[in-house]
């Protein structure tokens, strides 16, 4: 199975956001983009209030670094669109959906890569908000900005940008390792360049997503052919005085912003369901013991599950509570481990991994998990 090209599509992508909530069986739900720049925790905590009444209450954190509420009415109250907008996570109306940027998380941190990027990833939020026909980009439309270490180029990009060395960096489209070498100060004004010609070259066709599905290239001929690098270990634990923590199942809850909180009034979102706390590595071992994981050998750096019950009526079972009391009796390995409510398997990773499909208890997982051979990495993410 692959995804549908744009030929396939008959509307326009539904990624949710407050003014366009997605409507589940267990309610509505509302992604609030922080553009790869620090959250404040009060603002956390607004979120935290808005789901407390619910049976499990918490925040989801998305592959893209963004923050999600789901089980919300339908339609969203005044009250609660007001409770939003009141955390200061949905700073343009027009652009609230466009703003979609991936950046290195540590950038500007931990002394890697070739340069502090936080400075071009303000500039390229405060870029976009700023310019009224880069609202039609589409919730799709993914920027990367990636500080030489190449953590975020594995994700597939619309528009990014590599640093090749301090004041340089190389601009690219459409996923691949071509693109046009300038300094690192003209990085905004040639991605916005690129983002109008996209828009224009789209002519407010909404069935087309991505930079790839144009006809023909996007932007002049290219000048600059990057050799991306691998990708680095995630990273988890201390780094330097700072902390990255894992957030289990990517669900931060109540009692994990309380710790939080108590260390810190900031945090950054990663793209891998983590969290960096600056000037925290001290408090690792009460985040640890807030169930955030900060350790290598901890489940939660493998174990994930698709949405499941009750928020996926396909499901059988509560996928999410069936990984957590699979958590600790979690067999050892290298490979994630994935728990799918029925065959469509969302959100499984990219790479090999063990997949628990569908199981009626802890034991059965435990089961599937021990016969996995060899194991599956061929399987779509929806
Ligand atoms: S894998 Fe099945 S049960 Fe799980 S979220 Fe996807 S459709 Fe729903």
């Amino acid at each position: 199975m692959t995804a549908p090209t744009s030929r396939e599509r008959r509307a326009g992508d539904a990624c949710p956001g407050v003014s366009r909530p997605f409507v589940a069986v267990d309610g509505s739900i509302v992604r609030l983009r922080p553009a790869a720049q620090p959250v404040r925790l009060e603002a956390l905590s607004g979120l935290m209030d808005i789901v407390a009444g619910q049976t499990d209450p918490a925040i989801q954190l998305t592959s893209r670094g963004a923050l999600q509420l789901r089980g919300l009415p339908d339609p969203l109250t005044p009250r609660i669109r007001d409770a939003i907008r009141a955390t200061g996570l949905v700073p343009s109306a027009t652009h609230e959906l466009v703003r979609n940027v991936v950046a290195s998380p540590l950038s500007g941190l931990d002394g890697a890569g070739h340069c502090d990027l936080r400075p071009v990833t303000r500039a390229l939020d405060t870029a976009l908000r700023a310019d009224p026909d880069l609202a039609h980009l589409g919730g799709r439309f993914l920027f990367v900005l990636d500080d030489g270490r190449g953590d975020v180029l594995g994700e597939s990009f619309d528009l990014g940008v590599i640093a090749t060395g301090p004041g340089r960096c190389v601009v690219l489209a459409g996923g691949t390792s071509r693109g046009w070498e300038v300094p690192l100060a003209a990085a905004v004004p040639r991605l916005v360049a690129l983002a109008h010609e996209f828009v224009e070259r789209t002519g407010g066709d909404e069935s087309v997503w991505h930079v790839s599905e144009l006809a023909e290239p996007l932007g002049p001929e290219p000048t600059a052919l990057v050799d991306l690098p691998p990708a680095p270990e995630r990273p988890l634990g201390a780094v330097g005085e700072h902390v990255v923590v894992a957030v289990p199942l990517g669900l931060l809850r109540p009692d994990h912003l309380a710790a939080l909180a108590r260390v810190t009034d900031r945090v950054l979102v990663t793209p891998w369901r983590s969290l960096v706390v600056e000037n925290a590595a001290a408090a690792r071992p009460e985040l640890e013991g807030a169930g955030l994981a900060t350790h290598t050998g901890s489940p939660w750096t493998r174990l994930h599950a698709c949405t499941g019950l009750p928020g996926c009526a396909r499901s059988a079972l509560d996928t999410r509570a069936l990984a957590r009391e699979l958590a600790p009796v979690l067999p050892g390995g290298h490979l994630p481990v994935h728990v799918s409510g029925c065959e469509r398997r969302c959100g499984t990773p990219a790479t090999a991994y063990v997949d628990v499909l569908a199981p009626t208890s802890v034991d059965a997982a435990l089961r599937q998990i021990r016969d996995s051979s060899p194991p599956r990495h061929d399987q779509e993410t929806p």
